[in-house]
C-alpha cells in the first residue's frame, strides 16, 4: 500500500525526503533546517530561501487582490531573510498562470511584487513564467547577505536566555477568519457585500504583513547579537519548538507576556476562539521569535515592539507555557499542514 501524504505532515515529510541529503561543496555552510541556507560568498554569507504560494492553499482570489498577493508573497520570502539577522538583496519570481488570468490581472499582481521590491530595497533580477491547468502559483526565491558573525540559526539558544517577540500575535489567523466569514455570507446572500470596517486590522495583517526589517536593523543599531532567530509563520508554538528543539533547550514563556492587539481580541471573542489559541497555533504573522542573552535585558527593554515573553530552560524541563491560572501547559507543534485540508 502507498503512504498517503496526509500520514506525514509537512515536517516529517521535508524529513523523509530530505534526511539522506549530503553537502559536498565547502561553500555550503547550512543546508536544509533552518529559515534559509547559508553560502560562503566571499567574505560575506550569503542567505537562500524560497516559498511558494499556490491558489486554494495559500490564497484565496475571492477577497485576496492581486497586487496584495505579489506584495504578500514577496514579504514571506524577505521575512525569512530577516530571520537569518541578514539583508535580502535580489528576489527571483516564479508564476504559473492559467488562461483564466489575463494581462491587467499579472500586472497588478506585478505591482504588488514591484512595491515590496521597492518598500524593502530589494532587486527582482530574474524567475520563469510558464502555463497552468488550474490557478496561479508563485514561487519567490530571496537572497540576502550578512558578515558571517551575524548569521542567526534557530540552534543557538542557550539556558536562561530572555525568549523575545516582535510586534504582536494572531492577528493574521483571525483576518482569515473573517474574510472566510464574509465569504460565505457573500455566496449565500447573492452578493451582499462584504463588512470589514471594524476588522481592518486583522484583515491587513493576513492581506498585507510586513517583514520585520525594522527589528533586525535595531538590533543591530542597539548591539544585540540574538543567539537563535525564527520568523513566525506557523504559530509561535511551533516556531517556539523548532528552536527549543534545535538548540537542545526547553522554554517556559508567560500567558500574560503574548502580545495580541486590542482588535485581535475583540475579534477572536466575537467568533469564539481564544486569542491564545490563534497566537499559539495561527499562522502568517511573520514576526521575529528569538533569544538573547539576559545581559542584553537593557537595551531591549524600551524597544517599542519587543515584547519578553519567557526564558530558556534546560532541556529536561520540556516546553511549558504559564497560563494565567499559573498552571503549566505543554506546547506542542501545530503547524500548518496543508496536506489535511
Ligand atoms: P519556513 O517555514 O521557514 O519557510 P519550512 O518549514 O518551509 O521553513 O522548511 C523547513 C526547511 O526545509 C527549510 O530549510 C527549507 O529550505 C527546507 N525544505 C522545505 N521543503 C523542501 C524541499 N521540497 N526540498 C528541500 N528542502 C526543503
Ligand atoms: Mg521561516
Amino acid at each position: 500500500m502507498p503512504t498517503e501524504l496526509s500520514e506525514l505532515g509537512e515536517f516529517e515529510l521535508i524529513k523523509e525526503l530530505t534526511g539522506d541529503v549530503e553537502l559536498t561543496n565547502v561553500s555550503t555552510i547550512k543546508g536544509i533546517g533552518d529559515d534559509a541556507a547559508v553560502i560562503a560568498a566571499g567574505n560575506d554569507a550569503m542567505v537562500v530561501t524560497n516559498d511558494l504560494l499556490v491558489e486554494g492553499i495559500h490564497f484565496d482570489l475571492m477577497y485576496t487582490p492581486l497586487k496584495h498577493l505579489g506584495y504578500k508573497s514577496v514579504v514571506v520570502n524577505l521575512s525569512d531573510v530577516y530571520a537569518m539577522n541578514a539583508i535580502p538583496e535580489q528576489i527571483t519570481v516564479g508564476i504559473a498562470l492559467s488562461s483564466k488570468f489575463s494581462v491587467e490581472a499579472v500586472n497588478q499582481l506585478y505591482d504588488g511584487i514591484k512595491l515590496a521590491c521597492k518598500l524593502y530595497g530589494v532587486d527582482l533580477v530574474g524567475g520563469d513564467t510558464t502555463s497552468s491547468l488550474t490557478g496561479l502559483m508563485i514561487s519567490v526565491t530571496a537572497i540576502g547577505r550578512a558578515p558571517f558573525d551575524k548569521v542567526t540559526y534557530r540552534n543557538g539558544a542557550k539556558e536562561n536566555n530572555l525568549i523575545c517577540v516582535s510586534g504582536d500575535l494572531g492577528g493574521a489567523y483571525l483576518g482569515v477568519q473573517i474574510l472566510e466569514r464574509e465569504k460565505r455570507v457573500f455566496k449565500e446572500n447573492l452578493g451582499a457585500q462584504p463588512k470589514l470596517d471594524d476588522y481592518t486590522y486583522v484583515v491587513g495583517r493576513q492581506l498585507k504583513p510586513e517583514a520585520r526589517k525594522d527589528v533586525v536593523e535595531k538590533l543591530n543599531e542597539l548591539g544585540v547579537q540574538p543567539t537563535a532567530m525564527i520568523d513566525i509563520s506557523d504559530g509561535l508554538s511551533s516556531e517556539l519548538l523548532h528552536i527549543c528543539t534545535q538548540s537542545k533547550v526547553g522554554c517556559r514563556v508567560y500567558e500574560d507576556k503574548i502580545p495580541v492587539n486590542k482588535e485581535t481580541e475583540n475579534v477572536a471573542g466575537e467568533l469564539n476562539i481564544h486569542s491564545l489559541t490563534a497566537a499559539l497555533n495561527g499562522g502568517e504573522d511573520y514576526e521575529l521569535l528569538f533569544t538573547i542573552n539576559m545581559n542584553d535585558y537593557d537595551k531591549i527593554k524600551d524597544v517599542e515592539g519587543i515584547t519578553v515573553i519567557g526564558h530558556i530552560t534546560n532541556e529536561s524541563e520540556g516546553y511549558n507555557l504559564i497560563n494565567n491560572q499559573g498552571m503549566p501547559i505543554k506546547l506542542k507543534s501545530m503547524g500548518w499542514k496543508n496536506f489535511n485540508e
